[in-house]
């Protein structure tokens, strides 16, 4: 009799412990977005291996190695959100050796992800150090452009940029009939700036702008439900 309640005890106190963590995670589960679903977002980090990129003025970092950290950030925000992600790359290496062996392998793995947008970051670098912020770059055939605003207008709220989208005559923006945008979050060769760029706070806050940025450009039904 003693063994049944103390049984009848503890499984009440389970059952309560239980319906209280599930209301719990139930309330700090954020709703996936109408938007979202289906999904799919390719993060191409710029370069890789011996292909560095721009180096930092004063650090010498390679731009290879911000643009990792940014895509591995800004694809985890994406994928708690609900959305399906694919690296091109998601270690320090190139995927192939050779300039043009290594983008057409990009290319292979936009058209094999069957994805709905692109987006391949970088680092810029100037002659003239005072020039800063991060752009955006689409294509030169302009059907782009407008995912690219958008884009433009999420970083300039969040990194206080004030550039302006722009066409870019890229390789990666090119390749495939997916919708596609190149982001240069900022300048290796401004010193004040590539200080920010090599924190990973910094690069938490740039991933994020882009992550507002995708949100944006996924919620507007008129882009992307046209084929571009
Ligand atoms: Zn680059």
């Amino acid at each position: 009799m003693f063994v049944t309640v103390k049984k009848r005890a503890i499984l009440l106190v389970l059952s309560i412990i239980i319906a209280v963590f599930g209301v719990i995670f139930i309330k700090n589960r954020q709703p996936v977005q109408s938007y979202v679903l289906g999904k799919t977002v390719v993060i191409d980090a710029g370069h890789g291996g011996i292909d560095g990129g721009v180096t930092g003025v004063n650090t010498g970092i390679k731009e290879s190695e911000i643009n990792l950290a940014v895509a591995k950030c800004l694809k985890s925000f994406l994928v708690y959100a609900g959305y399906k992600v694919v690296l091109t790359r998601s270690g320090e290496d190139s995927l192939k050796r050779g300039k043009l062996k290594d983008m057409e392998a990009r290319a292979e793995v936009i058209k094999k992800a069957n994805a709905d947008l692109v987006v391949s970051i970088h680092q810029n670098d100037y002659p003239l150090n005072s020039v800063k912020g991060a752009q955006v770059f689409y294509a030169p055939n302009g059907e782009c452009r407008e995912i690219a605003s958008v884009m433009q207008k999420a970083l300039n709220e969040r990194l206080s940029s004030t550039r302006k989208e722009a066409t870019g005559d890229y390789y990666i923006i090119q390749c495939s009939s997916v919708p596609s945008i190149l982001i240069e979050c900022g300048f290796l060769s401004n010193p004040t700036e590539e200080s920010k760029l090599i924190t990973a706070e910094y690069q938490q806050k740039v991933a994020y702008a882009i992550f507002c940025g995708i949100n944006q450009i996924m919620d507007i039904d008129s882009i992307m439900n046209r084929s571009v």
